[in-house]
């Protein structure tokens, strides 16, 4: 049987609670090759972020989460991990980049102490030449420095560098561009492109932006309410999408509503609600059994998969 870098099946997500466990996400299937980037689409809310989260268990300390399904990576099962051993493949081999890098960094201590604790046993001339390789041409300083001393741009260059430092096998990139203009944007993703393109690591790239999707992607998975409502090639989906949401996503049909409003109907909870498709109450396409049944993904061909009754 082929070993994937990456395979997750039927992966759920709830917030534990004493009255009643809260779904985050729910049945979410998908597998990455080495090499390969993976973009996650979809809004605010409709689990993203904490699906990437799960990937190595790195959970906001402030709740207590259950989750259930299978990671493997690397052919080992992430979910039978200890501590000690998700740290270490924390370290090493799934590296993360979040959305608001400054955020991300210690406040109180120097780039360079930050750099030496993701490092592990490297030398500074290991560190130094990754925050070449991240696009800073005169490292040396940048070490001497503090957070608050950075620009946006710059410690977004100083997360990646870290992220780095380790040779990882995958990256998982949240938001990398969100909180930088047009023209850095730019400079970021072509950074993030030709890295990949010459470590050969697997990428994941968490976004709401269509240009980012198409920039960085081999494979898009759209995912609304906690759930991946379809899935293709991302040049094919973009140019062709099949599921409602993902057509008025990518423009292919006017939204019935804002999309960039379009959020979960309880808040940051994405899979929980009432019964039936997430997308019926904003769906022009909506008939009766969709009030009140839950559809399954099904196999539209070429790769693609795509979850709506009627998408045909
Ligand atoms: S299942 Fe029904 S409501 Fe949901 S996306 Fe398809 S047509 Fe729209």
């Amino acid at each position: 049987m082929e070993q994937y870098l990456l395979e997750v099946q039927g992966l759920t997500l709830s917030l534990s609670s004493p009255q009643k466990p809260t779904k985050i996400f729910e049945d979410i299937s998908f597998h990455l090759d080495a090499g390969q980037a993976l973009i996650l689409l979809g809004e605010s809310g409709s689990g993203k972020t904490l699906l990437t989260r799960s990937l190595t268990r790195l959970f906001p300390a402030v709740h207590s989460f259950r989750i259930s399904g299978e990671i493997m990576y690397r052919g080992r099962q992430v979910l039978e991990l200890t501590e000690e051993e998700l740290r270490i493949l924390r370290q090493r081999e799934i590296r993360y980049i979040f959305q608001e890098p400054i955020r991300a960094l210690n406040p109180t201590s120097r780039i360079g102490e930050q750099m030496s604790l993701a490092a592990e046993e490297k030398e500074q001339t290991a560190w130094e030449e990754a925050l070449r390789c991240a696009g800073i041409p005169d490292p040396a300083s940048v070490l001497r420095l503090f957070p608050h001393q950075l620009s946006m741009g710059m410690a977004q260059r100083v997360m990646l560098s870290m992220a780095l430092l380790a040779n990882p096998s995958l990256l998982i990139a949240d938001e990398p561009t969100s909180s930088v203009d047009r023209a850095l944007r730019r400079q970021i993703l072509k950074l993030l492109q030709d890295i990949q393109k010459s470590s050969g690591m697997a990428m994941i790239v968490v976004t709401h932006d269509l240009d980012v999707a198409r920039a960085m992607g081999d494979r898009v998975l759209v995912m609304l309410g906690g759930r991946i409502v379809e899935a293709g090639q991302v040049e094919e989906l973009l140019r062709a999408p099949l599921h409602p949401y993902a057509r008025q996503l990518t423009g292919a049909e006017p939204a019935t509503s804002p999309v960039g409003l379009f959020a979960s109907r309880t808040g940051d909870i994405a899979a929980d609600g009432p019964p039936g498709c997430f997308f019926a109450p904003r769906c022009p396409k909506v008939r009766e059994l969709c009030w009140t049944s839950v559809p399954e993904s099904v196999n539209a061909g070429n790769g693609r998969e795509v979850r709506c009754f009627f998408w045909k």
